[in-house]
């Protein structure tokens, strides 16, 4: 397994692409993962358990990434990150959500820790209507 490592990501990059490229490039199937910079715009995404969409909202602005957080496990076969992310403009007002496509980078650092064991499989859950990791039995 690999040492922990920090990384800087590629200016102008996706966020959640340049992420995952590393994961996929390393060969990394479960870590942990923070992220720290700045976006040239972001897009957050919100999960309404009604209607079991995503709403997105999009910011155009300079941002601070204030936190960046999320876990790499297995989904449809691949290496799938998830990530959420709370954003600071100007005005030092916080927004926050899931991590959507369509967030560039302006400047990221990037903390991962690979994770030893066996790989958490995503698959439908139909009780949220969303794409999770087995339940521990109670
Ligand atoms: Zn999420």
């Amino acid at each position: 397994m690999q040492e922990p490592f920090l990384i800087r990501l590629p200016w102008g990059e996706d966020l959640l692409h340049a992420m995952t490229a590393v994961f996929k490039e390393r060969a990394i199937p479960k870590a942990a993962f923070n992220v720290i910079g700045a976006l040239r715009g972001c897009v957050l995404g919100y999960y309404d358990a009604l209607t079991r969409q995503y709403v997105r909202r999009e910011f155009t602005d300079h941002l601070e990434i204030v936190s960046c957080m999320g876990n790499v496990s297995e989904r449809d076969g691949g290496i799938f990150v998830h990530a959420h992310i709370v954003i600071a403009g100007a005005d030092f007002v916080c927004y926050g959500g899931h991590l959507m496509n369509g967030s560039r980078i302006f400047a990221a650092e990037m903390y991962v820790t690979p994770l030893p064991g066996q790989v958490p499989v995503r698959s439908y859950d139909e009780l949220t209507g969303l794409q999770l990791w087995p339940q521990e039995k109670a």
